[in-house]
């Protein structure tokens, strides 16, 4: 990110929080033309109250910023403190007490430790940089991670840029909205200039958001412009200043769509655009009604195309309003599809909507019928974390009698309800687990970082436990790659997922994958229970195997093809509640070791022990089509991927396994990221879907 002119930032732990940072500084070496926007909440925060009165202004130097405290409701002291944080940090950065506002974020009703902040002011000078990541990550309250937003631009012939970052994540509702936002830039502005930009920035934006509906007592946006480019200095009604409010609208919008996304509990980013509806105030209003309905949210959450809820929540508004909309003349589309339009349903297929609404960001398009005005509006879903999150904040938030704001977020803190809720809800999926069998592919970069393989055992032993009779086929792709090349066996060529292997290069293979890969995996499994049995596929004959033939005739080595798999030795390994760990070497007709794509052991496996579901962990999301996830897709669908190129490189040899799979009668594969840690609890014990679930046609 390029950092304007003469900006520097810093954030560091000034003892609000037990650990974590909760202090922001945003420092101009030069003198700035400073707007700000503020929420109207009647209750709102004392740096609030103080900065409105002062802003626009000229000659701003800096802004303080804490998290972990609102300083809301504070009463008279909660003035003074900010008055005293705002003199401790100009005296440190050595600039006039007034070139200073503040701002807060944090539990309302809890006094500032002012002490601790003033004390602080000298660490927070000397920590200023060209780092802005630090000071966002200093204003982060249920945050999970830090927003940036930056531009840079021609205005007046010069080259000028804004970098910006904001926090925001919960009580979040427009009018202004939201959180607090730091935006600096290099051009010279008046501030009168700044501060209209800004409010229209601001009016497209952070104005259009909502996560919950409640709006914030400590909302602020702040614009901070130097003028260090040397630009002929910006005044209102002129082309640089459309120009300036364009990239402050762009600036802001960018960061509004991370609050929403970042909203709290949320698993996606929604998206409502309105349009036809007879005037802008109108498109806006409904725009954010449908963003905020509570039931709306809900069927997000739960990948419901639910139209009827949208189309009620706009029903509501102009009902109650009054206006001249006609919602039953609307045409409504989710994710692009249309699922109704001239007054009736368009019977769209409901399965592969779903599906759909199960990535990341959930568009909802609603065309009235009444005029050209038109407003978007962003929000997220409401899922059970949400008011797990809400439900327990203050009392899971203690104020010490220092100042000191931590949290204590052990599952025992939480409200019976909740545990409650959480131990049914994974029970009633460990019942329905207990002994089926699921055969999990272990491979790709998730094997690669120790922390990972160590929760990957964790998990298998838990499945253990709960029940459940997991059967482990693992791969070794990088680790041998690396082997090879050590032993001076070149690179590896691979032809569809498929590691083309010499006579010599397969005794590498079986070295690697049965002499070290599979013996790890079991001494860790083994650390903590004693079940795992490391497994070749050329004990008891396990897998026999022909040689491979790749497409068109070629010749791949020493790549077997599983042609019998001879089960009985993982029957009596599972009676007895042991946990097969199963290396894929084959044993071929010529009594020679075969290597085999470990996607297609696990298939083979999984077939022959009638397994219920298959798993393969990899180092991507899942099966990717221009970037998205495809959460769930067909046999046929899948096929026609890999024809068409979508599906290339490893990917094939997995899919091509999964389509296997499933003709044999496995009735569930999965292909999910094992660079998640607990994506296989979470693909078999939550309703969330992860990944991508391949089904029978
Ligand atoms: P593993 O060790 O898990 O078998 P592979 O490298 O053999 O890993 O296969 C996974 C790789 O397939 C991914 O890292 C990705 O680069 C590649 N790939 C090719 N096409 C796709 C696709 N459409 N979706 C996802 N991954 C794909
Ligand atoms: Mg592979």
């Amino acid at each position: 990110m390029k950092i304007p002119r003469g900006f520097s930032y810093a954030g560091i732990n000034a003892g609000i929080k037990a650990a974590r940072k909760d202090l922001a500084l945003v420092y101009s070496e030069a003198p700035c033309a400073a707007a700000g926007c503020f929420t109207v909440n009647a209750s709102r925060a004392a740096p609030v109250r103080d900065a409105e009165k002062r802003l626009p202004a000229e000659g701003m130097r800096a802004i303080v910023a804490n998290s972990g405290n609102a300083n809301a409701l504070t009463g008279p002291e909660g003035l003074a403190d900010v008055r005293a944080v705002c003199q401790a940090v100009a005296r440190a950065v050595d600039v006039a007490p007034d070139a200073v506002v503040a701002a807060s974020t944090g539990v309302i009703g809890v006094p500032l430790p002012v002490a601790k902040l003033v004390a602080a002011a000298p660490a927070l000078a000397a920590a200023r940089a060209g780092a802005i990541e630090q000071a966002a990550q200093a204003v982060m309250t249920t945050d999970t991670r830090v927003k940036l937003a930056s531009r840079t631009m021609s205005i007046g012939g010069v080259e000028a840029s804004v970098a910006a970052f904001a926090k925001g994540s919960g009580m979040i509702a427009p009018e202004l909205a939201t959180m607090l936002a730091f935006i600096t830039t290099d051009l010279a502005v008046s501030p009168k200039a700044l501060q209209s930009a800004l409010a229209r920035a601001c009016h497209a934006s952070f104005d259009m958001i909502t996560v919950d509906g409640d709006m914030s007592t400590n909302d602020a946006v702040f614009a901070l412009a130097n003028g260090l480019a040397g630009n002929p200095i910006i005044e209102e009604g002129t082309a640089d200043h459309s120009a300036l409010a364009e990239v402050l609208e762009g600036v802001c919008v960018e960061l509004a769509r991370q609050i929403a996304e970042d909203g709290e509990g949320a698993t996606k980013l929604v998206e409502v655009r309105i349009s036809g509806a007879p005037d802008v105030a109108i498109a806006r209003d409904l725009a954010r009604s449908v963003a905020n309905s509570s039931l709306v949210k809900a069927a997000i959450f739960g990948a419901d195309p639910n139209w009827g809820r949208v189309l009620s929540a706009i029903g509501a508004r102009v009902g109650s309003r009054k206006w001249a909309v006609d919602p039953t003349r609307a045409t409504v589309q989710v994710q692009g599809e249309c699922v109704y339009t001239s007054g009736g349903p368009t019977g769209a297929d409901s399965v592969a909507l779903r599906a759909r609404m199960r990535e990341p960001h959930v568009a909802i398009d609603v065309r009235l019928a009444e005029g050209n005005a038109s407003a978007v509006a962003w929000g997220c879903d409401l899922s059970y974390d949400y008011v797990k999150i809400n439900a327990d904040y203050t009392s899971l938030t203690h104020a010490t009698p220092d100042g000191t704001v931590a949290r204590d977020d052990r599952l025992t803190n939480y409200s019976p309800g909740f545990k409650r809720a959480l131990v049914v809800e994974a029970l009633s999926y460990i019942s329905r687990f207990t002994n089926k069998r699921a055969v999990i592919k272990y491979g790709g970069a998730a094997m690669v970082k120790d922390s990972l393989k160590a929760s990957f055992a964790n998990d298998i032993n838990l499945l253990r436990s709960a029940g459940l009779l997991p059967i482990v086929v693992h791969g070794g792709g990088p680790e041998i790659t690396h082997t090879m090349e050590k032993l001076g066996h070149g690179k590896s060529q691979f032809v569809d997922g498929v590691r083309v292997t010499g006579r010599e290069d397969v005794k590498v293979v079986e070295m690697v994958l049965t002499g070290r890969i599979n013996t790890e995996l079991v001494s860790l499994l083994n650390q903590t229970s004693a079940h795992a049995v490391g497994v070749s596929g050329k004990d008891a004959g396990l897998l026999r195997v022909r040689k491979l033939v790749g497409e068109g005739g070629r010749d791949l080595g020493m790549v077997g093809e599983v042609t019998h798999v001879n089960h009985e030795l993982l029957e009596v390994l599972l009676e007895k509640k042991y946990v097969p760990v199963v290396s894929p070497v084959g044993l071929g007709e010529d009594g020679e070791g075969y290597n085999i794509n470990a996607d297609a052991a696990a298939a083979e496996i999984a077939i022959a022990l009638r397994a219920e579901k298959l798993i393969y962990l990899t180092d991507v999301p899942g099966i990717l089509e221009n970037g998205e996830l495809v959460s769930e897709i067909g046999a046929s669908e899948l096929t026609r991927k890999i024809e068409t190129g979508v599906i290339v490189g490893g990917m094939v040899a997995k899919a091509r396994s999964v389509l296997r799979a499933i003709a044999g009668g496995v009735g569930m594969v999965h292909i999910i990221d094992g660079r998640t840690p607990h994506s296989v609890i979470a693909e078999l014990f939550t309703d969330k879907g992860v990944g991508t679930l391949v089904k029978k046609d």
